[in-house]
């Protein structure tokens, strides 16, 4: 098994409320994913990241498979009276009030010991349920065979949940120097030292099944934009030849997974750091079984064809072809109007499996992420809440208590933050907005104190999977 999708509930516009089943864990869908590039979210530990957002129920052993308890269809989402104090669910008396410090760091009471994840008698704390690393860069830095080494990815950083990782496809296109590509893949030279890689399906997935995350994608060529039709449809060409290949090396060699496998001395040498990816219970051992037996990771092909309609549905249905166990739409954001990307998303999810999940790669403002997510989207990842973080532009609803109104930006580094006594938003239950003020992280970001690019992030991540929730808990109704 690589994935289980079961969609709970499918709204008009085509949007689904469903929970994707990962062999590291269960993640609500309609779902954003931080990203990672070089096995870290920029500026946010792991820890954090856990615990980042308000708090939703999440299943339970006993229902982890099939998505739902019974008796309680499309209900999966609606916090219990056990974990409200975590966070303010939309519609509860506490909105907009900060809970106090007192209970802010309390995880899920009602999941300690659900076997969420491979982490058994470890409570979950509401957060990213899944994020992204980028192969290329942990390819070139520190190297995918010292991340399998060490046990693979997940065990590298430290994080349990599931992960997803790239293919290095748009990388090689977009940061690697002096590219040459041929039928066989693509040489190019590394943006950090200038040395010299070749990149072809079969080595982009070695380098994947090595780094171990749970969702990996396909080596796709990503064209420039604007490209022509021609030009365009030769590339779409490659990425389906290439979509093959990627297949058969998937097929072949993803038992070589490292999952379970000992870490040769990178952690665990008598420090006392808790072992993780054990199941909590008899010898330890993980073996290559450890929670993982019969499970493996899942790949996902990558619709291209540029911004024409034609060359979009043939690449759909191409992949289409090829049965994978999930589906991206890649190629999109990249300077193109809002109004093509929609149409392009939209022509291609009507060519796409209803029962599989679908992702769109690089998006977007968290307005756009809700959009797409109605309109039948289960995933989403992009760099923005942590760029814009850094750069001290964060985002916040225009009336802090309706969380579906507008999407504002404030950037903190106005003097006018200067003695602004107010968190970013009212209505955010983020650590930041719990305990800081504008003015504060205006002083931190004026300093160029570390600090201040951490907090930002934060909020804006939390921002993300807020709107996220919110969009979920309306899917589940129905909205
Ligand atoms: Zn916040």
């Amino acid at each position: 098994m690589s994935l289980l999708f079961e969609i709970a509930k499918t709204s008009e516009g085509g949007g689904r409320r469903a929970e994707l089943v990962l062999p590291h864990g269960v993640v609500q869908t309609p779902m954003f994913m931080p990203v990672g590039t070089a096995a870290t979210v920029k500026a946010v530990e792991q820890g954090v990241l856990e615990r980042i957002g308000t708090v939703e129920r999440r299943p339970t052993s006993q229902n982890r498979d099939v998505g739902h308890p019974a008796g309680q269809p499309g209900d999966g989402v609606q916090p219990t009276s056990q974990n409200r104090d975590v966070g303010h669910p939309a519609g509860q008396p506490e909105g907009g009030v900060h809970p106090t410090s007192q209970n802010r760091d309390v995880g899920h009471p009602d999941l300690a010991g659900s076997d969420v994840g491979n982490a058994a008698g470890r409570a979950c704390g509401a957060g990213a349920e899944i994020i992204l690393a980028n192969t290329y860069h942990l390819y070139l830095r520190p190297g995918h065979e010292l991340i399998r080494r060490a046990g693979g990815v997940h065990r590298f950083m430290s994080w349990e949940r599931p992960m997803l990782t790239d293919s290095g496809g748009f990388q090689v296109f977009s940061l690697a120097k002096l590219r040459k590509v041929t039928a066989e893949g693509v040489a190019f030279r590394s943006h950090i030292d200038g040395s010299r890689h070749f990149f072809s399906p079969e080595h982009s997935m070695a380098v994947q099944i090595a780094l171990g995350a749970d969702v990996m994608m396909v080596f796709d060529e990503c064209v420039e934009t604007p490209a022509s039709w021609e030009r365009t449809r030769d590339s779409m060409a490659l990425t389906h030849a290439w979509a093959e290949r990627s297949k058969k090396y998937w097929v072949e060699h993803r038992h070589e997974v490292p999952w379970g496998r000992q870490g040769l001395g990178i952690r665990g040498q008598g420090s006392g750091i808790r072992e993780i990816g054990h199941d909590g219970g008899g010898d330890g051992a993980a073996g290559v079984g450890g929670g993982f037996a019969g499970k493996h990771q899942a790949l996902f092909g990558i619709v291209q064809g540029g911004m024409y309609a034609d060359l979009r549905r043939e690449s759909a249905d191409r992949l289409v072809e090829m049965d994978l166990p999930g589906y991206a739409i890649g190629g999109l954001a990249v300077g193109e109007a809002r109004e093509v990307t929609r149409e392009m998303i939209a022509l291609v999810l009507e060519r796409l499996p209803k029962d599989k999940p679908r992702y769109v790669m690089g998006v977007g403002y968290p307005d756009e992420i809700e959009e797409y997510a109605r309109m039948g989207v289960d995933m989403m990842d992009c760099v923005l809440p942590t760029r814009a973080g850094r750069h001290g532009l964060l985002f916040r609803r225009e009336d802090p208590t309706d969380r579906s109104s507008a999407v504002v930006r404030l950037n903190i580094k106005k003097q006018d933050n200067a003695e602004d006594q107010r968190p970013i938003d009212e209505g955010c239950a983020c650590m930041v907005c719990r305990r800081y003020t504008r003015a504060y992280l205006r002083h931190l970001f004026a300093s160029g104190e570390p600090l201040g690019a951490t907090l930002n992030s934060v909020h804006n991540v939390a921002f993300y999977l807020e709107t996220m929730e919110r969009v979920r808990r309306e899917l589940a109704r129905g909205v």
